[in-house]
């Protein structure tokens, strides 16, 4: 892995963000805000999958006004989602956020953004430069490559709040595409100190938005840039979690809860072993212990294969062969399969 990017650390309530803390997961709900009970009841689920910010989008002063009440009712850090009333801003930092989420570009006059800036500055609350390629005007800055009009917009925004003496500053530049995306966190990467939120926007569903989004944030991160993600999906925001989670799992980034490894089943499957790794799936979402564990197709090659799982079953017919870092060490019948894997598990 490369070595990763030195950014300046802040903290997003009591998450650091940038330096050598662990890149952070994040999402956002999908409830209306101004139901405070039911954003509440979703940012617990989502608190129980282990996401670590929560981001709301504040559309209106009814929004604002649930804030209170929502951050009362959970424990990480909330992040108001602003667009273009500076006063929602305000009233969001009033409100109790841990951060905001903003495009100043779009926020007004000088003026606005100032108080917007000396607010944020008063409670310590960092501000999130948001910007997606799709807002920006088509008039801005043509003769740049839609990457080079991101970072440019985004430095300016830089420039903006740093003139205001402001610098818990975090940025995302996200495209819908993943060349252009990648292009855009790159050029910035080296050009300022802050931390950087990453993310492809508008992924789509899971079935595209995952591959998008891992191929995107998985090449970021392997550059070592990326301080915190999101993966935005046409989905239930828990989705989003346990799709972050996996890119950092995958890159060896960050541990949580169990890796499951299961063979793409061949000619020599006799088993249902799809439907006996859903199964294995499903029950291991309950636990949160760091094991790899494997699901095979056959007991010829499937212990091997997986030898460096800490535990697995190599399904034969009827029969399957429980196994611990390679070796043999039970045989089991198929109707006890999930239930004998899954004791393993809780033995480890
Ligand atoms: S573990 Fe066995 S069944 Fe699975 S792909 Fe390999 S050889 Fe085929």
């Amino acid at each position: 892995m490369p070595v990763r990017r030195r950014s300046k650390q802040i903290r997003i309530g009591d998450v650091p963000v940038g330096g050598d803390a662990p890149v952070a997961v994040q999402s956002m709900c999908n409830t209306d805000t101004r139901d405070a009970a039911a954003t509440v009841r979703q940012i617990r689920e989502l608190e129980e999958v282990g996401c670590e910010i929560i981001r709301v989008a504040v559309p209106d002063a009814e929004a604002a006004a649930a804030i209170p009440e929502i951050r009362r009712g959970i424990m990480i850090p909330l992040v108001a989602d602003i667009h273009f009333d500076y006063r929602l801003a305000l009233a969001s930092i009033k409100a109790g956020v841990d951060a905001l989420r903003l495009n100043p570009g779009n926020i007004g006059t000088a003026d606005r953004v100032k108080a917007v800036v000396l607010a944020a500055k008063e409670r310590q609350i960092p501000i999130r430069i948001g910007l997606n390629a799709g807002s920006l005007p088509r008039t801005y800055h043509p003769e740049l490559s839609v990457a080079g009009r991101m970072v440019h917009a985004a430095l300016e925004q830089v420039r903006l709040l740093e003139s205001l003496d402001f610098d818990l500053i975090k940025i995302s530049l996200k495209a819908s595409d993943v060349p252009t995306t990648v292009q855009a966190y790159t050029e910035i990467a080296d050009k300022v100190p802050y931390p950087l939120h990453v993310g492809i926007t508008e992924a789509g569903t899971p079935r595209t938005g995952i591959i998008r989004s891992s191929v995107g944030i998985g090449t970021l991160l392997y550059m070592g840039i990326g301080d915190t993600i999101r993966v935005s999906l046409t989905a239930p925001p828990v989705q989003e979690v346990f799709a972050g989670y996996e890119i950092l799992k995958s890159l060896e980034l960050r541990q949580r809860g169990p890796v499951l490894v299961s063979c793409p089943t061949c000619g020599r499957t006799e088993v249902d072993l799809i439907s006996i790794a859903e199964a294995v799936e499903r029950e291991l979402m309950r636990t949160q212990k760091p094991v790899r564990v494997a699901v095979m197709g056959c007991a010829v090659n499937g212990p091997g294969e997986a030898s460096d799982a800490d535990v697995g079953i190599a399904c034969g017919k009827g029969r399957g062969i429980l196994f611990k870092k390679g070796e043999k060490v039970a045989v089991i019948e198929e109707k006890d399969f999930v239930a004998a894997l899954m004791k393993a598990v809780q033995e480890l």
